[in-house]
């Protein structure tokens, strides 16, 4: 069920003014997640956040309470956790459990936010649609037949179903956004290097961010405000300062010029998307904004470059699973090639292991050039053509995915066009830039339509902004 949502900025003052105690939020809470309809959920921590909802209570009677005191979260189970099983969705990690944290969990309970448990996705992250979880498909609560969208499903699920406010999942080609447009939430990835990247467990390193699914603008700030930043234990994450992101959700978009690529909105686009699109875009230019037609030439080529790369990347990150450090053992006593074999065959899901062959062929030495290092030419052209069209504006405009959440089933034996479901998502990672999905009405079906805007590197405080504005004039 859908429960009914609270929201954090009311809970907080609340909790300030002492309407409302921590302990009885956890409660509340863990109530909701006890109660998973959706399979959102791989582990509950019900024990753990009541420990934490005392220790932070005091710190509210002391006046001392974090920025996230009364905020009530999920991460994805690709997240480590000090002492909790952390599984990224594969069997191979069943019964693993990390020594360490990720410094975004490790900054999220610094700031006293409360974390419920930790969701179900994608092995590995790679889906769309998150029915290549090792566990169980996860269901959309607007449709329990349709999918939620992945990797983050859970993650999405656990927010737009109010078992949690808000929730932290990865996206690597899309893996935030496109699930937060099929369950009708706000999902940012943020640009690469924004967000440390320490206790992530890696698909493909050079395209993994960690992002923030929430029902506002202002809450995805909030966290983002707490998890950004340098952090030395991750030697691709920027050292730029960190905004106040909150500060620049007010400003209106008067004079704003944003980018319609034409390529985004073709073929293969469902005529409600569009239409919904359209009627935003009318409200910009209402308010002032100024709406400029740009070209993504490359971007026929995203989807490929995209599977290339990420595949490539995947094979070497997924190497190290082999019966020796992490998780699943098994096959010892016939000899250490034999573990390998035995312990991956059983381990990785199909899904892992036609990425693993495909990277794994995409990197040997007579097809490299052909392949990985076509695909890494292609992905400058992308970023090229992005920093093109920024001359001439501040924003992208586009649609988040081509269609809405279509049927559980629908596309699990066609890869294909699994794969084609990212077209909008791919570009933005491969050019390290930051994008945000908005939820901008329904479709026929009464399911969730998601928008997506980009910025430039670090312009993370535009986008929210320009997000945050659509929600309050819908
Ligand atoms: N759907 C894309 C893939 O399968 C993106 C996944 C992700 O962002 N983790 O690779």
């Amino acid at each position: 069920m859908i429960f009914e949502r609270i929201d954090f900025q009311t809970q907080r003052s609340r909790l300030l003014n002492r309407e409302i105690s921590l302990p009885e939020i956890a409660e509340e809470f863990a109530q909701r997640v006890r109660n998973d309809d959706y399979h959102a959920f791989l582990s509950i921590l019900p024990e753990r956040a009541f420990e934490a909802a005392d220790a932070i209570q005091k710190k509210v009677n002391d006046g001392t309470a974090g920025k996230l005191a009364g905020m009530v979260m999920s991460v994805k189970d690709i997240l480590s956790m000090k002492d909790v099983r952390t599984t990224a969705g594969s069997k191979i990690l069943e019964n693993y459990i990390p020594p360490y944290s990720a410094t975004v969990i490790e900054r999220l309970e610094a700031e006293d936010a409360l974390i419920l448990g930790k969701t179900n996705m994608d092995e590995f992250g790679m889906g769309s649609s998150n029915e290549n979880s090792a566990y169980s498909p996860v269901q959309n609560p607007h449709d329990t037949e349709r999918i939620p969208g992945g990797s983050s499903g859970g993650a999405a699920v656990s927010v737009a179903s109010n078992m949690v406010m808000t929730a932290l999942g990865s996206d690597t080609g899309g893996s935030v956004r496109q699930p937060a447009a099929h369950t009708g939430l706000v999902g940012l990835r943020p640009t690469y290097g924004r967000i440390s990247r320490y206790g992530l467990i890696a698909f493909a390193s050079s395209l993994d961010t960690i992002g923030i699914l929430s029902h506002s603008a202002r809450d995805c700030a909030q966290v983002l405000e707490v998890i950004a930043g340098d952090d030395s234990k991750d030697s691709t994450c920027s050292d730029k300062p960190v905004p106040t992101y909150t500060e620049f959700l007010d400003r209106d978009v008067k004079g704003l010029k944003i980018g319609v690529p034409e390529e985004y909105f073709g073929a293969g686009l469902s005529d409600d998307i569009r239409e919904a699109i359209e009627n935003v875009k009318d409200r910009l230019t209402g308010s002032g904004a100024i709406l400029v037609p740009v070209t993504l030439p490359m971007t026929e080529y995203a989807i490929a470059a995209y599977y290339l790369v990420c595949t490539a990347e995947a094979s070497s990150n997924l190497a190290r699973f082999d019966g020796v450090k992490y998780g699943m053992s098994i096959g010892r006593e016939d000899g250490l090639q034999s573990m390998y074999a035995t312990t991956r065959h059983a381990g990785f899901g199909n899904e892992v292991k036609r990425r693993i062959m495909l990277g794994t062929y995409v990197l040997s030495a007579g097809y490299y050039d052909a392949y990985y290092g076509k695909a890494q030419k292609v992905r400058t052209l992308i970023r090229q053509d992005f920093q093109k069209a920024f001359e001439s504006c501040d924003l992208i405009l586009g649609p988040t995915t081509p269609t809405s959440a279509f049927k559980l089933g629908e596309k699990s034996d066609d890869p294909l066009s699994m794969y084609l479901s990212d077209i909008y998502t791919v570009s933005a990672p491969l050019a390290g830039i930051p994008a945000v999905s908005i939820p901008i009405g329904k479709d026929q079906h009464n399911l969730p339509i998601g928008m997506q805007l980009t910025g430039t590197a670090f312009a993370e405080e535009t986008i929210l902004n320009v997000a945050d504005w659509m929600m309050s004039n819908q």
